[in-house]
């Protein structure tokens, strides 16, 4: 199929890839050439610059705003703090936003924002400062709101940010009853939900235990079925790369490497997440660690090391031509935003290895963040309501048994059957569903046609059938 005209003069940037793995995937589908370019276009692309003091004198800063598809409203997408961000980048990301949130089934249309400053360099007051005059000029374009568009964290922001965000939309804003639904990823103190900080990475662990607990598709690429003792490498240990370690270490895998931008740790028998974590925080480098057999000053080096998955939880474009020949893993699973480019990611699924695709991979981050948003608009937390009552009944139901059957439970049985869902355990539960009910919806769509290559294909397929039929019902294409 020939590429679109967007596709082909971006061929070589990060929106130019997701467009070329989208035009990839349309052929599999039967909608009109005009329907899939409004799907495959940024709908809207603000770009500003404003003014900041700064020590004696002034800086302007650069940021961005992109929606990418207003299919469904709100638009929602993270902010990236970074000194790398780009115009091209911030649509990369907002129309992977697009297809991720249609993956997972999340009502969301894609957006994504950029800031392009290196947070480490800015004072908290002058991080504050900018952050609520970006959210001041999202504000004055109609580019912020809960029905509106619904930023998050990304690289370089996080819970904080997020805060500054929420106050000063409800500042400017005073009276609207849904104001907190502006933003997500909120401390749990200032409307945000149990869970969140950890939903990548825990999602990204459960996609990666769905994908090998199946026998038939570990046999082709030359591995046993089950976490237990496969060996891990991580690239990032950021928010997504922590988590992703915490729990597959819990799933039972062995995180065997961990690659960070000063360097990158091995260790076949393993490496302990949090000694790491302790270690760079004293030392400020992932080097010198004392559990690691080997290390690398180059961290890209560390990519390429004997293990079965490998899990970029960094940046984009990662995995090249450059460097695919050499990676030994036989799953990538793609914890960060395009860390494949589109030639590296064929030349891997040639040889018959499997990519879990970043917009199903990293989906759990927007999936708790539609829980924290439905939580803001409901303006009660999830359990409240029900937990006493379910308690309850499970109390009498445990009695009623127990005296019918003579079987007398110890207190922790009973404990645990009586106790009535947190918080916490709803999320996690509304989590995993959706999760491992994705995996299967792409993994039938390949399976149920030879033709097409990959999870991701199949992925793209889906979202592009979920975000036509949108189009349709709004009577837009016929
Ligand atoms: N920045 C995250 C992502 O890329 C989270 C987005 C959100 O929660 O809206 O998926």
């Amino acid at each position: 199929m020939a590429k679109s005209t967007e596709a082909a003069h971006l061929e070589t940037t990060f929106f130019g890839d997701v467009c070329e793995f989208f035009d990839h995937a349309a052929q599999f589908t039967s909608h009109h050439e005009g329907l899939l370019d409004q799907i495959r276009s940024c709908n809207s692309v603000y770009r500003f610059r404003f003014p900041i003091r700064r020590g004696n004198g002034f800086e302007v800063i650069d940021a961005w705003r992109v929606e990418h598809s207003h299919h469904k409203s709100p638009t929602k997408g993270g902010i990236r703090y970074s000194e790398m961000v780009n115009e091209d980048e911030v649509m990369a990301l907002a129309s992977l936003m697009t297809y991720k949130c249609a993956i997972v089934n999340v009502p969301f249309g894609g957006a994504k924002g950029g800031i392009k400053i290196n947070p480490k360099n800015y004072t908290v007051a002058e991080l504050e400062n900018i952050t609520r005059r970006y959210t001041v000029e999202l504000i004055k374009k109609n580019f912020i709101g809960p029905g509106i568009d619904v930023p998050a964290p990304d690289y370089g922001s996080g819970e904080r940010e997020m805060s500054w965000i929420a106050d000063t939309y409800q500042t400017m804003n005073p009276g609207q009853l849904d104001a907190l639904g502006c933003v997500t990823g909120k401390p749990l103190a200032l409307h945000g939900i149990a869970g969140r900080r950890e939903a990548t990475g825990r999602g990204v662990a459960i996609s990666i235990r769905e994908c090998v607990d199946i026998t038939e598709d570990m046999t082709r690429v030359g591995l046993t079925a089950g976490l237990s003792g496969k060996r891990v490498i991580v690239q990032g240990l950021g928010n997504v790369g922590y988590y992703t370690c915490k729990y597959l270490a819990e799933f039972g895998a062995t995180i065997v490497g961990m690659c960070e931008y000063e360097g990158a740790i091995y260790n076949a028998k393993g490496l302990d997440l949090d000694d790491v974590f302790n270690h760079r925080k004293a030392t400020g480098s992932i080097l010198g660690f004392a559990g690691a057999a080997k290390e690398f000053k180059n961290s890209s080096e560390g990519l390429e090391q004997e293990c079965d998955i490998l899990v970029p939880a960094a940046l984009e474009n990662q995995i090249t031509e450059n460097n695919i020949g050499n990676i030994k893993a036989k799953i990538i699973a793609e914890a960060a935003n395009g860390p494949t480019t589109p030639a590296a990611a064929a030349a891997f699924i040639e040889r018959g290895s499997i990519i879990i695709p970043d917009m199903y991979c990293n989906a759990g981050g927007v999936t708790v963040s539609y829980f924290e948003w439905l939580k803001n608009l409901s303006h009660v937390a999830f359990g409240r309501m029900d937990k006493r009552y379910e308690e309850t009944a499970n109390f009498n139901l445990v009695n009623m048994v127990e005296s019918a059957t003579g079987v007398t439970l110890d207190a922790a049985q009973r404990k645990m059957i009586i106790k009535g869902a947190t918080e916490l355990e709803l999320v996690n539960s509304g989590l995993e569903d959706t999760m491992i009910r994705s995996y299967h919806e792409i993994r039938e769509i390949k399976m149920n046609n030879p033709k097409i290559d990959s999870l991701r294909t199949a992925a793209f397929v889906s979202s592009i059938d979920k975000i036509a039929v949108s189009y349709m019902n709004l009577g837009i294409w016929p």
